[in-house]
């Protein structure tokens, strides 16, 4: 098991306290990997700081040329670092490899094209005598901060355009689950130059503190819940720093009575379920409309019964465990407090053996303004809840703090088209949900963050415009 931080292109042993790497599947631990140590987290940014003045000067078919390496690295160790992520966060195998590898493969590669197309105005004389231009450079170092849902995606969503831009970067994974992107440090050892990539490991409220708050760092990137997401931006506060956040989500999928219900069922069993829910844009609050309600109940009802849940490498496991015990309970509790006032129409209990497990759940008849309707579960739960009209259903789905994913359901393209100018989400997908790619932002609004991962607007936290006039 790889579990040394990678500090100025070296493998070196946390000198910090050692933290316990829990498999969710059975709560045995895995090992122990020791925290950073205040001196090696200073190390860290200071080597990314004086990497950065040689990297920024790298051409972008440079850059391009080690994303397209970086790609080729982790498709051929692909099986290894999957199995990580498997054992580590209790995704189901091969599920762990083939649903999450081809995306995060891609991201690399994406960016090496991504890091040749940067735009800006057209050069000219907008003052007479003058030329003007526009240049787009490196922000500077990035402390970048990743969740525990996706480690290894997100990992690569936090490297990849930073990378693309010319910056350098001081990572650090969740605590809980650090093991691919600590084998990905390994992996990268050699082929990024020293202090472009450091990686370090240690809780958020000590490293991740020390990190988003050391001088040498320009930008913060954070993915990760609403709590850190304001710790990033009092840490920029102090210092006047580029800030970008992808946070937390409760994706509306507002249902028409036109639209196709058995595919919203199969989405809902595919889609809210994948990674035990435990996901950002999870399709988790079903708003119905009134006509179609209970018949969707009942097709949502039958999908998510047959879901198969058990160990993540046992043959047809659809859902593992929770990450955590304590994100276990969190859901859990969530539940027990919705019972009294709503449905439990299939799930609400943990479920067997000494892992983190807890069974699918659907929740119905929500009040639109209940807990479990508003705030983020993050785990194997989704809520159904009815409206009347369009105009209710804007109200409702843009009536939170929340704007990264929704989706609508409709066979009618003006109203799909009219829904999807007034919703306020960073993302909206019509008659489907959860589809991403490259080329597409994963965009935040209002509490779930600001700016974007993926796509070329993704560059946009990692550079600045500048203007260049030379007078003739
Ligand atoms: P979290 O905020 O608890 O932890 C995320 C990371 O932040 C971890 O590395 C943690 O150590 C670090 N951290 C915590 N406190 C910190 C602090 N004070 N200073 C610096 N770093 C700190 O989130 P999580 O529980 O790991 O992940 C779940 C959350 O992430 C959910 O809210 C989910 O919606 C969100 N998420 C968002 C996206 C997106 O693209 N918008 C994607 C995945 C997950």
């Amino acid at each position: 098991m790889q579990t040394q931080l990678l500090i100025n292109g070296e493998l070196v042993n946390g000198a910090g306290e050692e933290l316990p790497v829990i498999n969710p599947a059975t709560g045995e631990d895995i090992c122990r990997v020791a925290e950073a140590s205040f001196e090696q987290v200073e190390a860290a940014t200071r080597t990314s700081e004086e990497a950065f003045e040689s990297f920024r000067h790298t051409s972008p078919s440079e850059r391009a040329a080690l994303l397209l390496q970086i790609a080729d690295i982790i498709e051929a160790n692909q099986d290894t670092l999957a199995e990580l992520e498997s054992l580590d966060v209790g995704k189901p195998w091969p599920s762990a490899r083939d649903d999450e590898f081809p995306l995060t493969i891609d991201t690399f590669r994406f960016f090496a094209g991504a890091a040749r197309t940067m735009t800006g105005s057209a050069a000219g004389e907008y003052v007479a005598g003058h030329t003007s231009m526009i240049r787009r450079d490196a922000v500077g170092p990035v402390a970048a901060i990743a969740p525990w849902n996706y480690p290894l995606m997100m990992a690569a969503w936090k490297l990849a355009a930073p990378i693309a831009a010319g910056c350098t970067v001081v990572l650090k994974p969740s605590e809980i689950t650090p093991l691919s992107t600590l084998k990905l440090a390994e992996l990268l050892q050699g082929v990024l130059p020293k202090g472009v990539l450091n990686v370090i490991h240690g809780r958020g409220h000590s490293i991740g503190d020390q990190l988003i708050n050391s001088p040498q760092m320009e930008a913060i990137t954070v993915t990760g819940s609403p709590a850190t997401g304001m710790a990033a931006m009092r840490a920029a506060g102090q210092q006047i720093r580029h800030v970008h956040l992808e946070l937390g989500g409760k994706a509306p999928v507002i249902v028409f009575d036109d639209a196709d219900l058995d595919a919203v069922a199969e989405t809902i069993r595919y889609g809210s379920f994948f990674n035990a829910g435990q996901d950002c844009a999870q399709p988790c609050r079903v708003l119905v409309q009134d006509g179609v309600y209970d018949k969707l109940v009942a097709a949502v009802e039958a999908q998510v019964k047959e879901i198969r849940i058990g160990a993540p490498e046992a043959e047809g496991t659809e859902m593992g465990p929770i990450v955590s015990a304590l994100q276990r309970d969190r859901v859990a509790g969530f539940v027990e407090r919705a019972r009294g006032t709503a449905e439990i129409v299939t799930g609400g209990a943990a479920g067997e053996g000494a892992g983190f497990f807890y069974l699918p759940t659907v929740v119905a008849n929500v009040d639109n303004a209940a807990e479990i309707a508003r705030e983020e579960v993050f785990g194997p739960v989704v809520t159904l809840s009815r409206f009347s009209d369009a105009d209710e259903a804007v109200q409702i789905a843009n009536n939170g703090r929340y704007g990264l994913a929704s989706s609508v359901w409709t066979r009618d393209v003006g109203r799909a088209m009219s829904m999807t100018s007034r919703l306020r989400y960073g993302f909206t997908w019509v008659n489907t949900h959860g589809v991403g790619t490259p080329e597409m932002p994963w965009a935040a609004m209002k509490g779930s963050g600001t700016g974007c991962d993926m796509s070329v607007y993704g560059l946009d936290a990692y550079t600045s415009i500048r203007h260049v006039m030379v007078a003739h």
